[in-house]
């Protein structure tokens, strides 16, 4: 029986890079998974892409930063496949470089409202669901940035560093219900959320990870996939490092 056979997961942000990565390889793990994306139509591909492979796969449109569209998510969710057991609260955006004392306000709004704000109205919903369903697993998308500053990045690294935060204390409140709660922290990872960066900007970047390399997505994923399952059984309210040794000086 595949590891996931019967159990239902949700991705938001999974219409690309590492969440569509996570979604891959939870239907290939054998859960029905909902993509849940603000891009609508990535997240329809993404799980018709899914569905051909014979996987149990839908889509739907959700903004992390719109309680009510979380909560119509969840609930799609659990109307499709019965139930929710598995959470992965993985969208997020990069927001523009300055330094904090130039940092446009409006940046930082909409930064934290997707990075943070979105992981806490996602667990909000995700939790009384999962619990219902007699437990499951959430894993949160930190960063390296959710120990680690970084210059020119301030909402960005305040954010992910609330996320970690966020997760130690779900998972104390879940604990005894079957709910295991944890974030992920990857190094820079080869995904379009660095599209915009520029060729030199870029090997700077790989320059930070002893591995001589950004990640992909699929490393991440593996983790992730990792901390879902049951051979995770005993692993609560911890962040885990997925960086090419980044973080290791
Ligand atoms: P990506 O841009 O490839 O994918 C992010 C997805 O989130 C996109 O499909 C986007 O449409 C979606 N999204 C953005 N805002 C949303 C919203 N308000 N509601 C719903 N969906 C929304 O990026 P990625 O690199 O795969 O990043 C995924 C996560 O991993 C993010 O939380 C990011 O901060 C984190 N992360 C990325 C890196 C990296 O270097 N790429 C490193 C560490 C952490």
């Amino acid at each position: 029986v595949a590891e996931f056979a019967g159990r239902t997961a949700l991705v938001t942000g999974g219409a690309s890079g590492i969440g569509l990565a996570v979604a891959r390889l939870l239907a290939t793990a054998g859960a029905a998974v909902v993509v849940a994306d603000y891009d609508e139509e990535s997240a329809r591909k993404a799980a018709a892409q899914l569905g051909s492979t014979g996987a149990r796969a839908a889509a739907v449109r959700m903004d992390v930063t719109d309680p009510a569209s979380v909560e119509a998510g969840v609930r799609f969710t659990v109307e499709t496949f019965g139930a929710l057991h598995l959470a992965v609260n993985n969208a997020g955006i990069a927001g523009p470089s300055a330094p904090t004392g130039a940092y446009p306000v409006e940046d930082w709004d909409r930064v934290v409202a997707t990075n943070l704000s979105g992981v806490f109205y996602s667990m909000r919903h995700e939790l009384p669901a999962i619990v219902a369903a007699g437990g499951g697993a959430i894993v949160n998308m930190s960063s390296i940035l959710g120990t680690n500053g970084f210059a020119g990045s301030p909402a960005y690294v305040a954010a992910k560093h609330g996320v970690v935060g966020l997760t130690k204390s779900a998972a104390l409140e879940y604990a005894a219900q079957n709910v295991r709660i944890n974030a992920v922290g990857p190094g820079f990872i080869d995904t379009p959320l660095l599209r915009n960066a520029d060729p030199q900007a870029r090997e700077h970047l790989i320059s930070l990870h002893p591995a001589g390399r950004l990640g992909t997505a699929e490393e991440v994923a593996e983790l992730t996939v990792f901390l879902l399952s049951e051979k995770a059984s005993f692993i609560h309210g911890s962040y885990h490092l997925v960086d090419g040794g980044y973080s290791a000086p």
